[in-house]
């Protein structure tokens, strides 16, 4: 297989490839080498979103009466491409975003199992029938599309979260503008190709590349456009909410500072394991990864000391080698997770990391040593803010009421996992947390395709969640049909 290097990437919009109107490219670099360039893309302009949206609301009606098993049938076979592709994509998804090969493979394949996923189940999901007086009536619900649904996509997981939400808009009938984020915008073409080589017909699913300050207002405050799913950092996410139209409809997937709590009766190695899984795995680059780690008093050297054996025999280096951590996706967020070491190391105790890795095969790329810090404190800001790289704070409690105290002192309420062997902490903790997903004795990361995902406070300003059958009641309206005969 041979590298993409300099190739020229189009949007695609009203079923074919095109050039913005700007004439203008950005550069896609990869962050493990910066000599390494991954393709040229379409600085998008406001008319480029503009055409997008025009061209997914000219082609709503017709997809909306598309037979569901028609528009199932396209989204398996896009399934199928990923499938079929899943070498390419995921070396282009771990040259452009950083994470390891194994690691965008299983995203790629995790993604056309999604895509599965709602072709499948968009036919099963339907209205109710209500009982009432009169033999001579039928009292039912009918799920209708919304219509056009614009898609804003982080970097971190640039397929799978994609697919999360154009499979369930397109399998309910809605028709899609996707903005991938700049930093992989490679990943959203495959995933738009898979989509355009399955025959999706023109206007369906459109894909525009740019920045956020170009592209976005268009995407957000069309008129056209009737829902808006963002994943993406809570400021974002405000801005976003503030731009939208009343009528359109939101699902807001943001930040996280994830606590995981370890009782006195824990298994320390297992604890261990699930903070270096949640703090560590994608070089900390997950919107439910570990952040906080909230330690009993009573077992807090012990399990210290197993974190930092254990952190300090992690791996690093380029995706493409499937070291334990691979590179920070971009500089300006290596630049963002040193400053707040800094920060750390003033005001906390540094255990081990705290810096960029020495060695000529980290000197083209954005690499930090996986960090611990102890002694940290609520009022501090490495306790407080997202950091969105490897730096876990350990924070000592001294009861189950500390800790979940502390864990909840947060504008965050994504995901908090408890590791202890008493199901009265574990019952209690999840009547107790106020996150979207709780975990026992489990990471903070990872969900299914077929469970809602989603968070509490401001990790979730919407009342829609994410993933399984959540995902397509977003994208639908309810109409109450009263029929007599
Ligand atoms: P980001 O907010 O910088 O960008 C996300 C996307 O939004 C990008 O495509 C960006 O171009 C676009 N964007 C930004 N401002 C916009 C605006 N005003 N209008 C329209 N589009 C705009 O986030 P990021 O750096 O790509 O990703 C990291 C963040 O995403 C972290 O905060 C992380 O916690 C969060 N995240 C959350 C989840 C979740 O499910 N809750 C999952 C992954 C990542």
């Amino acid at each position: 297989m041979s590298l993409i290097t300099d190739q020229v990437f189009h949007n695609y919009i009203n079923g074919a490839w095109v050039a913005s109107q700007s004439g203008a490219l950005a550069p896609n670099g990869n962050p493990a080498d910066t000599a390494d360039n991954v393709g040229q893309f379409q600085a998008s302009t406001a008319e480029d979103a503009a055409a997008a949206v025009q061209a997914a609301q000219n082609a709503f009606l017709a997809w909306k009466n598309t037979p569901i098993s028609k528009r199932a049938q396209i989204i398996e076979k896009a399934a199928a491409y990923l499938e079929t592709h899943v070498d390419e994509i995921a070396l282009g998804l771990t040259r452009e975003e950083g994470k390891t090969l194994a690691q965008s493979k299983g995203e790629v394949l995790r993604s056309a199992q999604t895509l599965r996923f709602y072709a499948i189940e968009g036919q099963t999901y339907t209205g109710e029938t209500f009982p009432q007086d009169d033999a001579q009536m039928m009292v039912y619900t009918q799920r209708e599309p919304l219509g056009v649904a614009t898609v804003i996509a982080p970097w971190n997981f640039p397929i799978s979260i994609p697919a999360r939400k154009i499979a369930p808009a397109l399998i309910t009938g809605n028709t899609v503008v996707f903005k991938p984020s700049s930093e992989t915008p490679l990943t959203g073409y495959y995933l738009t190709k898979a989509f355009d080589e399955a025959g999706i017909p023109p206007g369906v699913l459109n894909f525009i590349t740019g920045r956020a300050s170009a592209v976005g207002p268009t995407l957000v405050e069309s008129p056209a456009v009737k829902a808006i799913s963002f994943t993406g950092s809570t400021a974002a996410g405000e801005q976003i909410a503030k731009a939208a139209k009343m009528t359109t409809r939101l699902q807001m997937e943001l930040g996280g500072k994830n606590p995981l709590i370890v009782m006195e009766d824990a298994d320390l190695d297992l604890a261990v394991n699930l903070v270096v899984q949640g703090g560590f795995n994608l070089s900390g680059q997950a919107c439910t990864g570990t952040s906080r780690v909230l330690v009993h008093s009573a077992v807090k050297a012990e399990f210290t000391k197993k974190l930092v054996e254990k952190v300090r025999t992690l791996t690093l280096g380029p995706g493409i080698e499937n070291r334990d951590l691979g590179p920070i996706a971009t500089e300006s967020q290596l630049n963002t997770i040193l400053e707040y070491i800094e920060i750390g190391k003033r005001e906390a105790t540094l255990l081990c990391g705290g810096a960029c890795p020495e060695g000529s095969e980290f000197e083209n790329g954005f690499y930090v040593l996986p960090t611990v810090f102890t002694d940290v404190t609520q009022d501090m800001r490495i306790a407080k803010e997202e950091i969105f790289g490897p730096v876990v704070a350990v924070i000592e409690v001294t009861d189950y009421e500390d800790a979940l105290a502390k864990a909840n002192d947060t504008e965050y309420g994504l995901s908090a996992a408890i590791v202890t062997q008493n199901p009265k902490y574990a019952h209690r903790f999840v009547h107790d947390i106020e996150a979207g997903t709780v975990k026992i004795n489990r990471t903070t990361t990872g969900n299914l395709i077929n469970a809602p995902f989603g968070g509490l406070k401001q990790s979730s300003t919407s009342t829609f969640r994410e993933s399984g059958r959540a995902g397509l009641e977003f994208y639908t309206q309810i109409k109450t049909v009263y029929r007599g005969i």
